[in-house]
């Protein structure tokens, strides 16, 4: 048989992905705090949508690869009332969640042997789609406080960068950046003629702070590559959509690859979603402020619980994650620590080798499941930890 293609072996399969099936396998007794998915119910507005949508005739057909009109000018609307963002409808595209906004736009941006500044901790899909597309990833790695060291950005600059990916509020440490800092990362993208990929995924998810877009610097709109979706805010995780806003050229160049790869995204969720988004958006955005409410209340309970295990970690003030530290007394790597806790505690956290070689001695903790899956997972950690059963 002849060999697969060399771009295909260059990368490795999503190790959360990898890593969620091996602790899904392992059943239900399992406490799942390595899941990156809301686990609400979907808003009753879109449910009923959807269920009116799929007895419309016409709604089974491919629609315009880029997305309907109709939902094109509905997320412009979003845009505005809830980012006090101005995007046109022909400034917008439809994605299969924002994971394929983040593929495709490499996919336009990276040529071979181009490099493209990853802030770390950062989703491990960054990494390997800049591989995969020919190009170089060159991690920087956040200040202590995980927020952006724009110093050390500007040092990795080279004639061959062609783009910088930030994710903010961020996963894995619910860091959310700054207006200032974000002003600072403008200027140096500005004056090196770079791009940036500005992953917003969990932009509504935010605790006493603000969510600030660099795309809402006025020059840097037409730089920006703004990648947003409906997995993380409305539990869409699912239904596959998210869309990505950038400058008609750029949308342009997506929809080349999208006519020859995906097609359309969902025509059912597509159809739903514009309806709920044009009729009902006070309802959408009670249901961000209700899961906001819910997960505010998770992470207290969770950070509370690492507190009195004596666990650092960051206090996250978006997305809904928990960047730990793992208790020196253990001398383990992240994945020997969190396979310990999977069979010692039945408890799954995620390494934090997977997002960035130098976070080694971190786990990120996932407040996206139940105030009694919380509860229950501190208990069972500090039970292993009282029984200081060393592996
Ligand atoms: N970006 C970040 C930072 C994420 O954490 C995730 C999902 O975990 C995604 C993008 C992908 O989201 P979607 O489900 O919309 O593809």
């Amino acid at each position: 048989m002849k060999v697969l293609s060399q771009r295909v072996k260059n990368i490795n399969e999503s190790p959360l992905t990898e890593w969620d099936a091996m602790v899904k396998n392992m059943g239900p007794n399992v406490i799942r705090l390595n899941a990156g998915q809301p686990d609400f119910n979907i808003p009753s507005v879109i449910a009923e949508a959807i269920e009116k949508t799929v007895r419309t005739e016409g709604n089974n057909f491919y629609t315009p690869v880029g997305g309907t009109e109709e939902i094109r000018k509905a997320i412009s609307l979003f845009q505005k009332e809830v980012f006090h963002m101005d995007y046109d409808p022909e400034e917008i595209i439809l994605t299969n969640g924002a994971k394929e906004g983040l593929f495709i736009s490499l996919g336009v941006l990276v040529d071979h042997g181009d490099e493209v500044i990853i802030v770390a901790p950062h989703w491990s899909t960054y990494s390997e789609a800049v591989i995969f597309f020919g190009g170089n990833p060159v991690v920087v790695n956040a200040d202590k406080n995980f927020h952006l060291d724009v110093a050390e950005i500007k040092k990795a600059i080279t004639s061959k960068t062609k783009a910088i990916i930030i994710n903010t509020p961020n996963n894995p440490t619910g860091v959310v950046y700054t207006e200032d800092e974000l002003r600072k990362l403008a200027e140096i993208v500005t004056s090196n003629d770079l791009y940036v990929i500005a992953d917003e995924v969990y932009a509504t998810i935010i605790y006493n702070t603000n969510h600030f877009s660099i795309a809402s610097i006025p020059e840097m709109k037409r730089r920006t590559i703004l990648i947003n979706g409906f997995s993380k805010n409305l539990a869409l995780t699912g239904y596959r959509i998210g869309y990505l806003s950038s400058s008609v050229e750029i949308i342009d160049a997506v929809l080349k690859i999208k006519s020859n790869s995906t097609g359309n995204t969902n025509s059912l969720i597509q159809a739903a979603l514009s309806e709920s988004i044009s009729e009902h958006l006070p309802e959408l955005k009670n249901s961000f402020k209700y899961m906001n409410e819910e997960f505010q209340k998770r992470r207290d309970l969770l950070c509370a619980g690492l507190l009195e295990l004596g666990i650092e970690y960051y206090y996250p003030e978006g997305a809904f994650y928990v960047f730990a530290r793992i208790p020196e007394s253990f001398s383990l790597r992240s994945k020997e620590f969190s396979e310990y806790l999977l069979n010692k505690a039945k408890v799954a956290l995620s390494p934090g080798i997977f997002f960035g070689e130098n976070y080694d001695e971190y786990v990120r903790i996932s407040f996206s499941s139940s105030e009694e899956n919380i509860k229950k997972a501190i208990n069972r950690i500090s039970k292993i930890f009282d029984t200081r059963e060393m592996p």
